[in-house]
């Protein structure tokens, strides 16, 4: 099976339901497909041939969902850009996959020729929202042009996307993700949580995994999706209230935000069931909010762009652990190394590593990359993580923001959930800082709540009363907000970055 099947498949069963709204617009399963296959025929009157690399960037809007369908149709490689990346950086990943096209909207189109200028080999410039020009094609009129044959021959172990990651430790990586890739893992996962038709909420950035697989579980299910190009929880309340959405899936900081708003009594949530959470780390404070305050379940899970990108998740039915990222989906299995390669024993922390169809064959163009992180057919994360007796996944950390300090290991989340249970403060990441005596030190940067004001001794005195001695933080800094990436995970690269300076 490929991509482009599932919307053929969904056809049949839902062709006349909604598929998208979107502001005031609305498109059906059969408009949805037959404006991917203008882009696909446009495209290859473009020159676009099977296996060609297309670049789309753009901010969540009905154009993406037709562009990925309309790619995946002319035989193309979809490669989603986030479109908050700054010129450099989409140069960089133009350059890196020889894009023969690039899908752009007004937002994105001064950084897209900003980074287009300067390429020998420069790709063709579509534009869906400004009229076409000798810089750029619009997106309608080239969807406008005859209908072709579509030719698309792809097979399903053939690469569909190539996901760029965040690059926070060298150069991003273009992981392959084949047709077989994402769309047993979009079954596995309606399959996991039994999902069924609805309306639901496509406020992720779809240039994200976790986003970018929201069309293809939808296709399965026939559920409509209303999308949004940018987070406001005012928007998300008088969308649940409207389409009586049941269920959707967000990131922490949405759920944050969600938690915190003096909106959300204006509006009637009661159908809200459940909120997927996943991309990083929920606190527990929040898991229990949410709940108080919609009275809705929140089913964190686990994923990441290698394995596209599901890979645990909790249920409707399995009871919610607070602090776990629930079981393996279907398909998917999971085993804990030590640092010798040894499965560890139930409880015992170790490196995560995941197998399945879902698994990326490896990285674009990088075998070192691809030899270092796929064994065996075991891709190794680099995540600290534990199982415990039921089989619940809990991860501990990132291996890459581990502190050692004095030789022994602490993991930040610890101190994150400890701090971010205080009534003062509204969101807290610890990292480590480079310290002569203790190889690292342990440096909390805190965010308070509007109305507090707590002190630097207070914060300590607090963590000093309920942590370890060894685990509390050496120093606490203010600050008014944390940097995260798009689908609101905190750079702690930024953050260490920022210690540097830091004397503790
Ligand atoms: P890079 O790997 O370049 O830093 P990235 O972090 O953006 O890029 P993704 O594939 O988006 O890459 O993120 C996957 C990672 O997100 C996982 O390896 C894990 O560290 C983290 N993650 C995802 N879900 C959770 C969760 N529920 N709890 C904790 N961490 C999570």
């Amino acid at each position: 099976m490929k991509l482009a099947e599932l919307l053929e498949n969904n056809i049949s069963k839902y062709g006349e339901y909604p598929f998208i709204f979107y502001q005031n617009q609305q498109f059906t399963n059969v408009e949805t497909k037959k404006y991917a296959d203008q882009v696909a025929n446009g495209l290859r009157k473009l020159g676009v041939e099977n296996g060609d690399r297309v670049v789309i960037c753009m901010p969540n809007n009905p154009e993406v969902i037709f562009s990925y369908q309309g790619i995946t149709r002319s035989g193309a490689v979809i490669v989603p850009i986030m479109f908050t990346l700054h010129p450099k950086e989409i140069q960089y990943i133009i350059k890196n996959c020889l894009a023969k096209v690039v899908i752009a909207s007004a937002y994105t189109a001064e950084n897209m020729k900003k980074a287009i200028d300067e390429l020998e080999v420069k790709p063709v410039l579509v534009v869906a929202d400004l009229p076409g020009s000798d810089e750029m094609v619009n997106l309608y009129d080239l969807m406008s042009v005859n209908s072709t044959a579509n030719e698309e021959n792809a097979h399903e172990n053939d690469t569909a996307v190539i996901l760029y990651t965040s690059g926070t430790t060298g150069n991003p990586k273009g992981v392959l993700l084949t047709h077989k890739n994402l769309y047993t893992n979009a079954f596995n996962s309606v399959a996991h949580n039994e999902t069924d038709r609805g309306v639901t909420i496509g406020v992720l950035p779809l240039a994200h995994v976790y986003g970018l697989t929201i069309s293809n579980t939808c296709y399965i299910t026939g559920s409509s999706v209303v999308v949004f190009s940018r987070f406001d929880p005012q928007e998300i309340f008088k969308a649940i209230e409207t389409y009586k959405v049941r269920s959707f899936s967000a990131v922490p900081t949405m759920i944050h935000a969600m938690v915190g708003s003096p909106q959300a009594d204006q509006y009637d949530t009661s159908s809200l069931e459940w909120i997927g959470s996943g991309s990083a780390p929920l606190p527990i404070v929040l898991l229990n909010g949410f709940r108080q305050r919609f009275g809705a379940k929140v089913l964190e899970g686990y994923g990441l762009s290698e394995a596209a990108p599901v890979v645990t998740a909790h249920n409707k039915k399995i009871a919610i652990k607070p602090g776990s990222v629930g079981i393996p989906i279907p398909g998917v299995q999971i085993k804990i190394i030590d640092n010798e390669g040894s499965e560890v024993p139930v409880g015992v922390v170790g490196e995560l590593l995941v197998s399945g169809d879902n698994v990326t064959p490896g990285y674009y163009q990088n075998k070192e990359e691809t030899n270092r992180v796929i064994k065996d057919g075991w891709l190794h994360t680099g995540d600290l993580a534990r199982v415990d007796e039921d089989g619940y996944l809990f991860i501990v950390d990132r291996k890459k923001d581990l502190v050692i300090r004095g030789g022994f290991n602490i993991y930040p989340r610890d101190i994150e959930e400890l701090l971010n249970a205080h009534a003062s403060i509204s969101e807290a990441a610890v990292i480590g800082i480079p310290d002569e005596r203790m190889g690292e030190e342990i440096v909390a940067c805190v965010v308070k709540n509007p109305e507090a004001d707590p002190t630097e001794e207070e914060l300590l005195q607090y963590c000093q009363d309920h942590l370890a001695r060894n685990k509390t933080p050496k120093k606490i800094v203010f600050m008014e907000g944390l940097p995260r990436n798009g689908v609101g995970k905190i750079l702690k690269t930024r953050l260490r970055e920022t210690a540097a300076g830091i004397s503790t």
